[in-house]
């Protein structure tokens, strides 16, 4: 049966309007599009405190570099199939592909991280959903029969 999914704005809408911190019932935070963005358009340029130390929140710039405090992209949820990416070199979250208002943004965490703070189960309901979310250096280890909900679990 189809639910609806409640999401509850957390903080005030950022200086454009553009993005808000949300609650989700499903993914928890994340980072909703307040207004409709176009393929390719520029969703936020971000800043934050950059060092050695990964954290739930943080973003890996390069090896053994992380950036975090951010004001969004930090919160931004895992997809498989993902709305957003991020180019770490420009610090820029893009829109992959026409996100409406209201649209939660997602971006592949395996894109950028190496590692993650935290795996975790994915049930993203993307075609090429992985089922267990890891960093890129892991992605190997993962089953390639598609059985890695199951697998990795344990
Ligand atoms: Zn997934």
């Amino acid at each position: 049966m189809y639910q609806a999914t409640s999401t509850e704005l957390l903080s005030s809408a950022d200086a454009n309007g553009d993005l808000a911190i949300c609650f989700d019932e499903e993914v928890g935070v994340g980072v909703v599009a307040l207004v409709n963005f176009a393929k390719g358009d520029l969703l936020d340029r971000f800043t934050g405190t950059t060092g050695s130390e990964l954290t739930q929140h943080s973003l890996q710039i390069s090896p053994g570099e992380h950036i975090s405090d951010t004001r969004f992209v930090g919160y931004v949820s895992h997809g498989c199939n993902p709305n957003c990416r991020l180019d770490m070199q420009r610090q820029e979250l893009l829109a992959l592909r026409d996100i409406a208002a209201d649209e939660l943004l997602t971006i592949d965490y395996a894109a950028t991280e190496d590692r993650l703070f935290t795996n975790f189960s994915c049930s993203c309901d993307a075609e090429n959903c992985r089922g267990w979310i890891v960093g890129r250096l892991d992605l190997h280890k993962l089953p390639q029969d598609g059985s890695n909900d199951a697998a990795h679990r344990s």
